[in-house]
């Protein structure tokens, strides 16, 4: 069997046309754009090409962009009293401070100023609450891009045996958590999981959040399986996923490849995710 490859590009691509397409009635509806602000603190080369596609995704969608960046050595008080001005700034729909942040600042102190309501990321403790509680809030734009790539392919998840690969805050509960609220029978592994290969065996999906290269091998996969590749590392190879993309596509019944599969999905999410924040703080409702 060879596995499907799910396109993340195309899929984000349709997703990116929607939130334009929105964007568009909601100028027209509150009279100003959507705004996302972006704050990059430091140099780091990844971070800063993450905040470059984010911008320029933001303005292709038809979005107000507002990019900070501030030095390495900004004290946490500066960054926090920026974070302040945005909560404050009515332009502002959603404010996204990129990860990480250097050592001597508090991640966690930062993470918190941010108004739960412009919190587009989802990384706030009131938004990972309103996900496990199955409120209304915002929900981190990695695991989202996943389950609509799932739905895609699968429509309902709901019945199915989930095994999800990863326990981090920004991925793997997350997505867990969303699973959950769609129906679908949960297993979160980590590192102290044992014969991770028999739960993977059982998986009808399983996503991979481990940030190991090539971790999850094509035998501990069920035929017929989705396979959803969150890892993104950096190799001699080039750019690859945390799944044996060639052994496991030959086994599953889709697969999303690295790169082309999540990560295009993480930033049209967040897109969207920004447009909720607008409709939301404008009092305009979202006719999805
Ligand atoms: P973290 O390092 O925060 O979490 C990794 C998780 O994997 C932990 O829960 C850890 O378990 C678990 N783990 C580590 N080793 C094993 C093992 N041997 N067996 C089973 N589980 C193990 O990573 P993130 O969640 O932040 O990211 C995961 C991957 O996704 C990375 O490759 C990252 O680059 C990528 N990523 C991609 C994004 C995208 O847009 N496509 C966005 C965000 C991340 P424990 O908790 O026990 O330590």
């Amino acid at each position: 069997m060879t596995a499907e490859i799910i396109d993340g590009k195309a899929a984000a691509q349709r997703l990116r046309e929607r939130v334009a397409l929105h964007a568009a009635a909601f100028e027209q509806a509150a009279g100003r754009k959507a705004g996302l602000a972006v704050v990059l603190v430091g140099e780091d080369p990844a971070s800063a090409v993450y905040v470059r596609s984010k911008g320029k995704a933001t303005l292709a969608a038809g979005m107000a962009s507002f990019e900070h960046r501030l030095p390495a050595d900004t004290p946490q008080a500066e960054l926090l009293t920026l974070v302040d001005a945005l909560n404050a700034d009515a332009a502002v729909d959603g404010i996204l401070v990129q990860l990480p942040l250097p050592r001597h600042i508090d991640e966690s102190a930062v993470l918190l100023r941010i108004s739960p309501d412009k919190d587009v990321d989802g990384f706030h403790p009131v938004n990972a609450g309103r996900l496990a509680t199955g409120l209304p809030g915002f929900v981190p734009c990695t695991p989202l891009g996943c389950l609509l790539l799932m739905e895609e392919r699968l429509g309902s998840v709901a019945g199915k045996d989930a095994v999800v690969i990863g326990r981090s805050n920004i991925v793997g509960k997350p997505m867990a958590a969303l699973l959950t609220r769609a129906s679908a029978t949960v297993t979160i592994a980590h590192s102290r999981t044992q014969d991770l290969a028999a739960h993977v065996a059982r998986a009808d999906i399983v996503v991979a959040a481990v940030g190991i290269p090539q971790f999850v091998k094509g035998e501990w996969i069920k035929p017929g399986a989705t396979v959803i590749d969150v890892g993104i590392n950096r190799t001699d190879a080039g750019l690859v996923g945390d799944v044996d993309f060639a052994g496991a596509a030959s086994v599953a019944g889709a697969i999303t490849p690295v790169p082309g599969g999540v990560g295009p999905m993480t930033i049209a999410c967040l897109l969207r995710n920004t447009l909720v924040a607008a409709h939301r703080a404008a009092g305009v409702p979202l006719d999805e």
